[in-house]
Parts: structure tokens; sequence; C-alpha cells
């Protein structure tokens, strides 16, 4: 047989990688301004006609090229970023393929005017499907200009496939916008059809955010900052209460790249656990720097994926950050009370001890005949202040008065100055309605239950050494063998809310201790419902375990809607309720309470 192995031709190599670089006109708009970026441009001007069908034009004032350069610029592999398969891991530079101007040139009408700051004359070249219609010399400013015209027009299937100039304007906008968010003290502008988009100056990151994306979004931003060995992470987030039914406005950066990772996303968005409205999702523009060789950004030839040697250490300092910073910054209720911004986040799990054996208290008075609900469905109810649940705690003195200090804070603030009295009432078994200067409120006492307890288990988890009760009498309990095999692999995080285990065997668990917070016969509901909701989350890091397991538990001990309660336990719903970081949401998002204004009842009455 002969052979029928055929090297093929350059341009036909060039459409097929044109394929992969080139999707749309909104990736010529990046590999362009990406090169002018690299050619060390302080000015970048983007031209578009038509959604970028007929023209993408980058004019730039960056360091140019000589004549041989220009020449070569075209040609595959051709790229003056790196020079060796080392290189890949000590990137510095968008560019390393030397493909893009290879696949535009195989795919469109280009035309490059490009000339050097000491150079006398620029080089001009056109070509067109790869092949070079003119190159002759021109007079030019110093920098690049690169207009792609006609698009795909050697490719109809292409073509014809490109989306409205609606939809591709704003693919377009969109990569314009990644581009510009990373690199504010370049100056940008972007001209559709001759009408002029965007003027972008340079400015620092905060302006730059807001440049982009209207001034509203200065009052919503909350600062990020932290520096550790493995990562640097600055940027910004949304405050919760600005977040939105749409995805949009979502940018991580990588080492001065766009890039995708669900992963990291995750790490974000679970941050705002409990403080978003399901269905809403947080903004955010987060930029994280890490070490060049500890990335690998050639997985993709568009370079929006990369892969991490350490993305769970990535993913648990992201998420750390986060919530810290919301905790900080993030603390005005929707209502008029003031408090105060410089608390600290209790869910100090960085100071916990990770594997401290629980205290063991034995409840001397336990009577197992004894069905004592109501105490149990609110623990705090009578003269048990809740705090003093916590006086036998062997805890570090600073870790006491850390607490106190945010009782005194807080309940100083709120009490004195806004609650204008202390009486309550309950309607309808499920609404505790109480007055503060400005108005009312209705409080769902569920969901601010919930809310009480969600922090309060937090807490304990976290920062706290949990209390325990012995069981007089061991509970058998059964599950299946995954279960059981699920429980042996939170057991310690179990044990850190209270939790005492004799044995975890093939399908039993045997129960010895419980915590002070919860009674006998929830034991089996409360671990039924733990996991379940962790088989529903994505337990990657400890800390979203620890999480899921506060919420839950808060989800089952909360009182419920239906109950009656004394004018002592509605006063402790609202006095806690208050004391909580976040008292407007329960764990799970929904509003904890709403409020209504006497100026707004006024108005009902036509006062
Ligand atoms: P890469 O960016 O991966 O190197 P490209 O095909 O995008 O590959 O560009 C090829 C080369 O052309 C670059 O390495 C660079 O040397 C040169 N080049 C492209 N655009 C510009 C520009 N705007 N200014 C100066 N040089 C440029
Ligand atoms: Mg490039």
């Amino acid at each position: 047989m002969s052979d029928i192995i055929q090297l093929l031709p350059d341009h036909v190599a060039n459409q097929i990688a044109a394929g992969e670089v080139v999707q749309r006109p909104a990736s010529v708009v990046k590999e362009l301004l990406e090169n002018a970026i690299d050619a060390d441009a302080t000015s970048i001007k983007l031209l578009i006609k038509d959604a970028g069908k007929s023209l993408i034009q980058v004019i730039d004032n960056g360091k140019g090229m000589s004549e041989t350069d220009a020449r070569l610029s075209f040609e595959r592999h051709a790229t003056s970023k790196i020079r060796c398969a080392e290189d890949l891991f000590q990137l510095n530079t968008k560019g390393f393929r030397g493909e893009a101007l290879a696949s535009i040139a195989a795919i469109a009408h280009v035309e490059l005017k490009t000339k050097q700051e000491q150079q006398e004359l620029g080089s001009h070249l056109k070509i067109e499907g790869s092949e070079i219609m003119l190159q002759d010399v021109i007079s030019t400013s110093k920098g690049t200009s690169i207009a792609v015209k006609n698009l795909f027009y050697n490719i109809p299937a292409r073509r014809n496939f490109l989306k409205s100039n609606q939809v591709e304007t704003r693919h377009i906008i969109d990569e314009f916008q990644r581009v510009v968010l990373v690199h504010p003290t370049i100056s940008f502008s972007l001209y559709h059809n001759e009408n002029e988009v965007y003027r972008l100056n340079n400015c620092n990151l905060r302006q730059r955010i807001v440049a982009v994306l209207g001034k509203k979004t200065n009052e919503k931003l909350i600062p990020i900052n932290e520096k550790t060995d493995v990562l640097e992470l600055t940027g910004f987030v949304s405050k919760p209460e600005y977040s939105k039914k749409k995805r949009g406005e979502q940018f991580f950066f990588v080492n001065q790249r766009f890039i995708k990772n669900p992963y990291l996303h995750h790490a974000i968005v679970s941050a705002f656990d409990g403080l978003l409205s399901s269905g809403y999702h947080p903004s955010y523009f987060l930029y994280l720097t890490v070490p060049t060789n500890t990335i690998d950004i050639n997985i993709h030839p568009t370079k929006t994926e990369v892969k991490f040697d350490n993305e769970k250490i990535l993913y648990a300092i992201i998420r750390s950050t986060v919530k810290h910073s919301l905790g900080q910054y993030s603390v005005a209720p929707a209502i008029d009370f003031n408090r105060d911004a410089t608390l600290d986040t209790p869910y100090n799990f960085k100071n916990k001890k990770i594997y401290s054996e629980p205290k063991i208290e034995v409840n001397r008075d336990f009577n197992p005949f004894k069905n004592d609900h109501k105490v149990t469905a609110f623990p705090y109810s009578k003269n048990q202040d809740w705090e003093s649940l916590y006086v036998d705690i062997k805890a570090p003195i600073s870790e006491i008065r850390n607490i106190e200090v945010k009782h005194e804070i807080i309940e100083s603030n709120l009490f004195d100055s806004d609650r204008v009295s202390s009486k309550t009432f309950q309607i309808h078994g499920k609404y505790i309605i109480s007055t503060i200067k400005s108005g009312v409120i209705f409080i769902n006492q569920n969901l601010a239950h919930q809310r009480i307890l969600y922090e309060e288990f937090l807490e304990t988890i976290t920062v706290k050494e949990a209390m325990s009760q012995q069981l007089l009498f061991p509970l058998d309990i059964h599950f299946s063998k995954d279960d059981v095999q699920m429980i042996r692999e939170i057991q310690g995080d179990l044990e850190s809310t209270g939790f005492l285990f004799d044995r975890i065997e093939d399908e039993t668990i045997i129960v010895k201790g419980i915590p002070t917070t919860i009674n006998e016969s929830q034991v089996t509901i409360i671990i039924e419902q733990l996991l379940d909701d962790i088989k529903n989350e994505i337990p990657d890091a400890s800390f979203s375990q620890l999480d899921v397991m506060a919420k839950s538990m808060a989800k089952s001990l909360a009182i419920k809607n239906g109950a009656y309660l004394s004018k002592e336990e509605q006063e402790n719903i609202v006095e806690h309720l208050f004391a909580c970081k976040e008292s407007n949401h329960s764990p799970f998002g929904k509003p904890t309470f709403i409020s209504m204004e006497t100026k707004d009842i006024d108005k009902k009455f036509e006062l």
C-alpha cells in the first residue's frame, strides 16, 4: 500500500488552530488587548464595528516591532515571550503560545502598522488568509495598530454561527472588562461604531472598578486583603445586601489573568453562607497572586483555566479571608440599630485548638423519664441566662474576655438607645412584634431562633470548648453502613460540639454524651438531619463541614412556628437576635424580621 499521511500546509494548520483560539470577535479582542499589554503600552484604544464582524482594531503606544519581527509575528509558534519549556513556569506575560496572530491572520483580513521608538519609519503589512498581500514602510507613531477585518470571511460556517450583534457586543464588552479590571494604571478606551463606550484613565483599582461598573458600585465594596506564604489576595466583594439576582459581576483573576474556576468560586460564595437570600449572588472582584511555579496556565488554548498545585489550601484561605472581611464590614442590619463595625467575627476558627477533648459535665438532675420539652425547645427561658451556660468553661482568660466585651458593646449600643420599650407581643404563634425607635418590627420566631442557635453553635465549635452532658444510659442508634462511615469521618467535628461516642461500629453508634444544649430525645433526628445536610453540601474545607453542622443543628433545635412563647421567652429572642453578628438573616438566608417605619404607618392614615 502506498503512504497516505501528509503534513498539512501551514495555512490549513493555522485555520485549524484558529478554531481553538478564535471562537468569536471577542476572542480577537482578548488576544489583541493582551498583546498590547505585553508590549508595555500605557494607553490602548479599541475600535469595533458591527459587533466586531467588520472591524476590530487595537491601537497601542507600546514598544512596537522591528521590520523582521513584524513579519515573523504572524508565523505559528512565533513568540518573543518564552524561549524554552522551563519558561512556561515563570510566566510574566499574557501570551506565550505564539499562535494568536497566526490564527487570526488565517481567518481574516489583517492590517498591521508598527514602529519602535528609535525607528524613523514603521512597518506596514497586509495579510489575508495567511497570505502576505503587502509589505512596505509607513510613517506612523510609536506603538502598534492591528486592524482585523471581515472575520471568518473564508469560513462561512463560522461566520453564520455568530450570534446577533447585541450578543457579540456583550461578549466583547465582557472581554474588555476582564482586561481593564486588572490593569487600572493603563488607560483604555472603547468605541463601537464610532461611539465612545468607555474612556478609562489611569487610576487605582477601586476607581477602575467604579469607572467600569458604575458610580453606585463604590458604596457596595468591602475590601479584601490577605498575604500568606502561598498567596496574596486583594480586591473587593460586595456587601451582602447588594447581592444580585443575576450572577453578573463576578471577577476572579489569578496572576493578572481572568480565570474561571468553579472550585475557588465556591470558596468565595460559600463565605457568604447565611448572609444571602436564596437565589441571590454576591459580586466580587478578587485578585489572587500565587508563585508562578505553583500553577499551570497552559492547559487551555485561551488560558481561562489554570491548574493549581495546592487548590485545597487556596480554597480554605480564600474562604476564611472573605468570611473575615464580611464579618468586619458587613455588620449593619437593615434597621436603624448602630452596630460596631470594629467587632471581629466570632467564628474565630484559627485560634481554637483542633482536637481538644470536650469537657464533661454530669447533669445530676437529669431524669430520663421527665420530658421537659419546653426548656429544651428554648434553652434561654426562665432566668437561665444563656451566657451562664458557659460559666464552667476552662477557656483561656483572653477568650472569655473577648466574649464578654462583645456582649457589652452590642447590648449597650442596641438597647439603651434604640429600643424604646421592652414590650413584645406574639401573634399567630409565629411572629413576635417589638417596637424600635423608628417603628415596629415583626420577627419570625423560628427563623430568629435558628440564627441565634447557629451563631451560638459556631462559636461553641470554633472558639470555646464544648460542654457535654454524660448520659446515664448510653444510646444505641442504628444507621446504614455508609452513614456510619460518614459519622466516623465527622466524629472529631461532632465531638467538638459536645457529642461523645462510646463506639462507632458496623451499623450502630453508641452515644454516651451529648451537647448541653440539646435533649436526649433529639439526638437521632439531629444526626440524621446532619448527615442529610452534609450529603447535600460540598464539604470541601473542614470549616465548611462545621458550618453545615451548626446550621443543621440550629434548624433541628429552633423553636417551631406555632409554639406559644411566654413574655420572657419573646424578650429573650429579641435580645439575643440583635446580639447576633448577622441578625437580619437566618443561617439559610431568609429574613429573620421585617420592619415597618412609623412614618410609613402614618402615611397609611394620611397623617
Ligand atoms: P504571543 O502573544 O503568544 O507571543 P502572538 O501571536 O499573540 O503570540 O504574538 C506574536 C508576537 O508578536 C509576540 O510575541 C510579540 O513579540 C509580537 N507582538 C504582537 N502584538 C504586539 C504588539 N501590540 N506590540 C508589540 N509586539 C507585538
Ligand atoms: Mg498574544
